[in-house]
């Protein structure tokens, strides 16, 4: 059996500023901080005593996790664990990265999103180069607003042509089809993004072979539909999973909408679909190029 976790503890508070977040430059107070590393301790537990589970995981905090030194802690020790397929985590890249040296590469690997404006595109890309050196898998995003254009168009050059960068359409933004086209030259894969997917009655993977979890353990399908299906820690989200269709609206959120069966996206990010990584880059069509 194989399960997809989406994990998120209590932590809501980022070193970043981006002016479209309602996270920046938050700051947690050191209860939370406490308690946010708890959850985490008892996660990490639970993952490593759930060995009849090939379990893959994504961090998906609300703020930013790798500063924090129990995030690492987390995923060099859940990266070396034989029935962890993955551990990965959402991250802005702030923090060092040589930590990742002791994780094992084959498992461990990061979903970074560049943020212009909190770091200069140099900085990022240093990061970047460390990853690639260390042997670590990494996807890198960005928010696909008209003011982050240019530096997206230098980065994407920047990077090794290997590395996928992903546009993420801006939240509530609407894209004419020039303003599609530009972006998709740079992300040959934005038209998944690019309009919210309409998932209600929708067969999912939600809530059979992927769920979120929250820091006392809740289980809800995905973090977009709210209710509870279970609990980690008192065994019943074995009994919750079973295929089921999608009980909200709009999915617009890749680490959503991945699993709405009907897009297939499992196989067009087979082997990547928690750190974002197409199965087949650099893309036949040559975006990675970085003359777009
Ligand atoms: S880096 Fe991410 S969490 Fe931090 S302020 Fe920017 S968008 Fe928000
Ligand atoms: S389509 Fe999106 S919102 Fe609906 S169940 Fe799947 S992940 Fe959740």
């Amino acid at each position: 059996m194989n399960l997809a976790i989406l994990y998120r503890g209590p932590l809501a508070s980022c070193n970043y500023d981006c002016p479209y977040c309602p996270f920046a430059k938050r700051q947690d107070p050191p209860e939370l901080l406490r308690a946010d590393r708890a959850a985490l301790a008892r996660f990490t537990r639970w993952v490593a005593a759930t060995t009849d589970v090939r379990l893959s995981v994504l961090f998906t905090p609300w703020g930013e996790g790798l500063t924090r030194s129990w995030y690492r802690n987390a995923m060099v020790s859940l990266s070396h664990l034989p029935h962890v397929e993955r551990v990965v985590i959402q991250t802005n890249l702030a923090a060092r990265v040589d930590w990742l040296a002791d994780a094992d590469p084959g498992a461990a690997a990061l979903w970074t999103t560049y943020h212009p404006g909190q770091v200069t595109r140099q900085r990022f890309l240093a990061r970047c180069a460390r990853l690639s050196e260390l042997g670590v898998r990494y996807s890198v995003g960005v928010v696909g607003l008209p003011e982050h254009l240019d530096e997206a168009r230098a980065l994407r050059a920047a990077l090794p042509a290997q590395v996928y960068l992903w546009v993420n359409a801006a939240e509530g933004r609407r894209y004419d089809a020039d303003e599609e086209a530009t972006w998709t030259r740079l992300d040959p894969l934005f038209g998944w993004s690019v309009r919210p997917h309409l998932s209600l009655g929708q067969p999912c993977h939600a809530g059979e072979t992927a769920i979120s979890v929250l820091g006392d353990g809740t289980v809800r399908r995905c973090h977009f539909d709210p209710a509870p299906i279970g609990n980690l820690y008192d065994g019943s989200w074995r009994a919750a999973l079973k295929p089921r269709r999608c009980g909200v609206a709009v999915c617009d959120c890749h680490i959503g909408y991945v699993h709405l069966k009907p897009l297939g996206l499992r196989d067009v990010f087979a082997g990547g679909v928690l750190e974002r990584i197409p199965a087949v880059w650099p893309h036949p069509g040559g975006a990675a190029s970085g003359t777009a």
